[in-house]
């Protein structure tokens, strides 16, 4: 039951999507990490943080993904370099060499744990080793990974720096069937708060969190939820996936990626253990 005029697909990015923003550590002598830069909110946030002058180490399992990141960039001739650092994040040893790579291109001051997957069943059911996978990638991962960029934060001149963390409206609330992402949205932005706690003011920790956004994880869901409910792709994203929002459109990758550029740069001074809830409204009202 397609819908001929309705359009799942993000828009191609453009120059005028991308927020950028006057930082004096917004140069190419900063590195930022970013996770899951092979696809959706991480390439987005990679291409926008190169968009901004950083050099974007761009971390992902996904090798191919990382190159086609790489190639929007180039695209968009962004002033900033995309330099491609395949790892596995359930391995401990991947992780702290993915940051070694990352501190030999320059100075690592940002971190931005995106990568994550989602996995749906009740919880009686629900099989252990998709438990460990999703808490690996979505809470063990960005633990290790701010604990290994932690110490390069604290030895620059002044400390200044910030770990973002990619968390959800399942940070917020429970829905069914997906315990083990809930736990680890719920766990990021509790680790972010840890962040703030340890940073003394210069190093900050804050999430990110957002009801439904363009990528392949939500995008390729819609077809078999249309053909399970016997309605159309417009009724599953509008009344199925957004029926709790007042804002009856999905996010587009960017404008998540804008949110890690404000979160980091000199404007985001004051948000530190905080969380940016830009969920059109999806878990602060009710109808
Ligand atoms: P996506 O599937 O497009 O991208 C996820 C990326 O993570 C992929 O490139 C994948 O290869 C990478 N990844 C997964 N396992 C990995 C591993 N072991 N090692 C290295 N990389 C690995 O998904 P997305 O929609 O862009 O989601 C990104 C993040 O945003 C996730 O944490 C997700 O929970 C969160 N989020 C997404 C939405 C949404 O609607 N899409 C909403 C709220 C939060």
């Amino acid at each position: 039951m397609a819908d001929d005029d309705f359009e799942l697909e993000p828009p191609e990015l453009t120059e005028d999507d991308v927020l950028v923003l006057e930082d004096p550590h917004f140069t190419g002598d900063t590195v930022a990490i970013v996770t899951g830069a092979g696809s959706g909110i991480g390439r987005a946030t990679a291409v926008a943080l190169a968009a901004n002058g950083l050099t974007v180490a761009g971390v992902d399992v996904d090798e191919e993904g990382l190159a086609e990141t790489s190639a929007e960039a180039t695209d968009l001739d962004v002033p900033g370099e995309h330099v491609e650092v395949p790892a596995d994040l359930t391995e401990g040893a991947e992780i702290e060499a993915a940051v070694e790579v990352a501190a030999s291109h320059g100075t690592v001051r940002y971190l931005a744990n995106i990568a994550g997957m989602q996995h749906i069943s009740p919880l009686a059911e629900f099989p252990v080793e998709k438990y460990d996978l999703l808490t690996d990638v979505m809470v063990r991962a960005p633990f290790l990974l701010s604990k290994h960029v932690v110490p390069h934060v604290e030895a620059t001149d002044d400390g200044v720096g910030a770990v973002g963390n990619m968390s959800s409206v399942h940070g917020h609330y429970a829905t069914k069937d997906k315990a083990a992402y809930i736990t680890s949205k719920f766990a990021l932005r509790g680790l972010s708060q840890a962040i703030a706690a340890e940073g003394e003011g210069s190093l900050r920790g804050f999430s990110v969190s957002v009801g439904y956004v363009k990528t392949p994880l939500v995008v390729d869901q819609i077809p078999d939820t249309a053909r399970e409910r016997g309605i159309s792709e417009r009724e599953v994203v509008e009344d199925v996936m957004l029926g709790q929002a007042r804002t009856k459109e999905m996010m587009e990758p960017v404008e998540v990626a804008n949110l890690f550029t404000l979160g980091f740069s000199r404007h985001g001074r004051h948000l530190n253990g905080g969380d940016l809830l830009w969920d059109g409204g999806y878990t602060l009202t009710y109808e």
